[in-house]
């Protein structure tokens, strides 16, 4: 997939730069895909990992960064004695600072894994650097404070996610006074038709494979509790200003239809394609522009059939706590956000059962005052009570966890 390298030398002042936060991910690598065979006009400012610097190596050589951060303090150190790159090497979180910061950047592509997306795009929205957002725990997070700075810093934040960019592609040259609603497809994730029982013992294994998407492993299981449309509900409020109340979510088991917006006038515009990510992530690349691509084409016939259904909010309650925490406001989604990331890490090391994730969450929502209004301050603060409250909830339901 990779038709050929951007040599150095073809770099030209001018150039739009984009430093993409945790390029080692799922939207990190696929970003590189695209931008090597679609955007060979961008420059790579910074790529960003945790650990995986053998992965970090290789996109080095291959789009020839300025320069690179390692969070982790050992794989940095190790990182600095094999490579051979030649450019800029930092560490942490205030190198991820950093490099989302850098004045040269004029798009950075936040796709960090969870909270640890706040800080690092924050920085970016203080310089006015127009960010692609694919990490939504940002907005679930800190939508007030976010939304508020990157309008003061005149910085656009375009949508990745796929249901956001579809919503996005529907409301090109319509008016914000003609959005009725906002209609959010879900695929309903790996446990659809699953009964209570079948979900209260089902492993980490089995929620690992989603039927649609290839995705990280929280989004996964995110996407097993219907956490992930819980949490793209909040996004789509702060992306697109529309409130809890007009929007809906739908169960689309087929993910063709990847969002649909409903105006005044009563029409609906829906966006269609293969459920691929490469396709929003090229939309955030050329946007405003529809830029030509070699993505494989949708056959409609092929697909045949779409199917339509009402999210089950008794089997699947992450979904009806995060519509709960928006409506509260504050920090109540932060509180969501940060029990629901410790919650899904234990059910991953396999220390919880599946139905202890909606617990754990209501839980820590039910014993923590969300602020009003919240600073960077508060919602550390919050978010950081948060993951120490989930971290120590026991179950008192004694789920069965077949490894
Ligand atoms: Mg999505």
């Amino acid at each position: 997939m990779m038709p050929h390298t951007v040599a150095p030398e073809s770099k030209q002042a001018g150039q739009p730069t984009i430093t993409i936060l945790g390029s080692t991910g799922s939207i990190g690598s696929q970003t590189i895909e695209v931008l090597h065979a679609h955007h060979p006009h961008y420059r790579v400012g910074y790529l960003t990992t945790n650990t995986r610097i053998d992965e970090l190596e290789q996109q080095c050589a291959l789009v020839h960064p300025n320069g690179v951060v390692i969070s982790d303090e050992t794989a940095w150190k190790t990182f600095r004695e094999q490579t051979s790159f030649k450019g800029r090497i930092l560490c942490g979180e205030e190198g991820l600072v950093e490099a989302s910061a850098d004045e040269e950047n004029t798009l950075v592509m936040s796709s960090l894994v969870g909270f640890s997306g706040v800080v690092p795009t924050l920085a970016a929205i203080r310089k006015g650097i127009t960010i692609a957002l694919a990490n939504k725990e940002t907005l679930v997070s800190a939508g007030e404070l976010i939304t508020a700075e990157a309008q003061r810093y005149n910085a656009p934040i375009i949508a990745v996610d796929s249901e956001h960019s579809a919503i996005l592609q529907c409301l090109m040259g319509e008016q914000q006074e003609a959005i009725e609603k906002l209609i959010i497809t879900a695929s309903g994730g790996p446990f659809r038709t699953f009964t209570q029982e079948q979900l209260d013992s089902a492993t980490p294994q089995k929620a690992l494979k989603h039927p649609n998407w290839t995705m990280g492993a929280k989004i996964t299981i995110d996407s097993a509790t219907l956490m992930n449309k819980g949490l793209e509900v909040i996004e789509a409020r702060w992306l697109f200003g529309i409130g809890p109340e007009r929007i809906d979510v739908v169960v689309h088991p087929q993910s063709i239809i990847h969002s649909m917006v409903q105006f005044t006038d009563g029409s609906v515009k829906a966006q269609l394609g293969l459920p691929d990510m490469k396709l929003p992530i090229h939309y955030a690349l050329g946007f405003p522009h529809r830029t030509p691509s070699a993505f494989p084409r949708m056959d409609i016939s092929a697909i045949g059939t779409m199917t339509f259904e009402q999210p089950d909010l008794q089997r699947f309650p992450c979904l009806r706590l995060a519509f709960d925490a928006l409506r509260t406001g504050g920090t109540a989604t932060t509180i969501l956000n940060a029990a629901n990331e410790v919650a899904v890490h234990r059910f991953l090391r396999g220390a919880i059962g599946f139905t202890d994730i909606p617990r754990i969450v209501e839980s820590t929502l039910d014993t923590i005052q969300p602020a009003e209004h919240p600073s960077l301050q508060d919602i550390l603060e919050h978010d950081r009570m948060a993951r120490a409250y989930a971290a120590e909830y026991q179950s008192h339901h004694h789920s069965i966890i077949t490894p």
